[in-house]
């Protein structure tokens, strides 16, 4: 009995869902840590509205609170706005492979240009040529000549009074003669963005039709960030962005508002002045950094862990007994597509494109997931614990409710059948066999 009630109080809690008032509080606090992390404003009103829409509704987690879990709603949202998964410089071309630097003046193009191209020789093994097509400020080529002295990558020999077009087809030129696999074009920039900026980066850009334009900017750029990645993204045409000085105190809002203005991704960041101070971009680190919450997301986390580790358990209780029901169909359902549905799981697997593609060729719709749990959800809870009371007449009221068709519900009904077969044969291999299946 004590089992049978604990079940029933499980469930009343599970049925906590957010209200409104619960995330509109919640959001208040959210609003100003990005406003804080510099975040732009017209990006953090539009973050915010996103994830109220996504919010409202959602169940609480046991053990804890509705603003806990809005903000753990918050952070999850915020690591798919930045990308989820992590990007790398494409120099997947014919060589030599022209890249271009682009951004505002003091933005660390020069520095992260060395960077790279010292990354590149080293982890990739390319021959890298760097070029600086900044002809503005006098010293400018000469920097770049010292660092790729440091970095140990050659810099294209500077000949005076040359103009940046010319200079970034020469480097192209004597890239492809010298059998070079990619070339760095360091371009000139000013304080704020304008047109005759624009003009010069657009020309070199059609001049030697880079593979990737990468954009440098400051993690330290305020409510600036949005105005100068759309005015380069429109202009010229932005395929990555870079951010320097994520070694400082900022907590890089402008992460935040450069990809949701351009949805371009982030794909590398400058942690400090050295050669080696780059690094991939981790959406998660970022994210954590900027709404500086670390701890309620831990504390989410964790008390998710401990509830999925109970299911698990329950669930393997029950298979000992041979029970599975649709109501277990459920759970799992609703896991995998926590973890993304079936691409997300397929992104996960070693030699996820080849995964991805089968999906695709076997006509396998990834919303399908979505659709099963749909069908469940419009089951009576009795139904769900007794499979075998679904008629005729009930699988149409399910179809209705959940906007499907029959065939639909015979399907995953069809599913629950074969999953159920499956686990008497294990029960029957006894203990070990469960091992070997993996099911313990
Ligand atoms: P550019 O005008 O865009 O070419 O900028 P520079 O490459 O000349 O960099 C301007 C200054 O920023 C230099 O003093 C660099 O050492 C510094 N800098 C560049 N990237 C970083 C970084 O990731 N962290 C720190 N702390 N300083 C950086
Ligand atoms: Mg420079």
């Amino acid at each position: 009995l004590s089992d049978r009630l604990g079940d029933v109080f499980g469930r009343l809690r599970k049925r906590g869902a957010l209200s409104e008032k619960d995330v509109d509080e919640a959001l208040r606090e959210v609003r100003i840590a990005l406003l804080e992390a510099d975040v732009a404003l017209s990006v953090v009103k539009d973050f915010v509205a996103e994830v109220k829409k996504q919010a409202v509704g959602q169940e609480v987690v046991r053990s804890v609170s509705p603003a806990q879990m809005v903000v753990k709603i918050v952070n999850d949202h915020l690591i798919e706005v930045l990308g989820r998964e992590t990007e790398e410089l494409s120099l997947n071309a014919a060589p030599p492979v022209p890249i271009l630097i682009v951004g505002l003046q003091g933005s660390g193009k020069t520095t992260s240009t060395a960077k790279i191209a010292y990354r590149l020789k080293n982890r990739e093994k390319k021959k890298v040529l760097m070029a600086s097509l900044d002809v503005r400020r006098p010293a400018a080529q000469e920097q770049l000549r010292v660092l790729g002295e440091q970095a140990e990558v050659p810099t294209l020999p500077v000949v005076p009074g040359q103009m940046p077009v010319d200079i970034a087809k020469r480097a192209l030129q004597s890239a492809r003669l010298q059998g070079y696999d990619v070339v760095l074009l360091d371009t000139a920039g000013r304080l704020h963005v304008d047109e005759q900026l624009m003009q010069e980066v657009a020309a070199v850009r059609d001049a030697v039709n880079p593979h990737e334009t990468l954009l440098v900017a400051d993690a330290l750029t305020g409510q600036d960030a949005v105005n100068v990645a759309k005015q380069f993204d429109e202009r010229v045409g932005v395929t990555g962005i870079m951010l320097t000085r994520v070694d400082g105190d900022g907590r890089g809002g402008a992460a935040l508002s450069m990809r949701a203005v351009t949805g371009r991704p982030i794909k590398l960041i400058g942690v400090g002045e050295k050669m080696d101070a780059l690094e991939t971009f981790h959406p998660d680190r970022i994210a954590n950094r900027i709404l500086g919450m670390g701890d309620v997301v831990g504390l989410v986390e964790k008390a998710q862990e401990s509830i999925q580790e109970e299911d698990a358990k329950k669930l393997a209780a029950r298979m000992k007994k041979g029970e599975f029901d649709l109501e277990d169909l459920r759970g799992q359902l609703q896991q995998m597509q926590k973890m993304g549905g079936l691409e997300g799981l397929a992104g996960m697997l070693p030699g996820a494109r080849q995964v991805k593609q089968q999906l695709a060729d076997a006509n396998i719709d990834p919303k399908m997931l979505r659709r099963q749990e749909a069908i469940i959800g419009s089951m009576t809870p009795k139904e769900r614990r007794n499979p075998k009371l679904i008629n005729a007449s009930r699988k149409k009221r399910i179809a209705a409710g959940s906007g499907t068709t029959v065939p639909d519900v015979n399907r995953v009904l069809k599913q629950w059948k074969q999953m159920s077969v499956m686990m008497k044969k294990v029960r029957k291999l006894g203990k070990s066999g469960m091992m070997r299946a993996g099911l313990q």
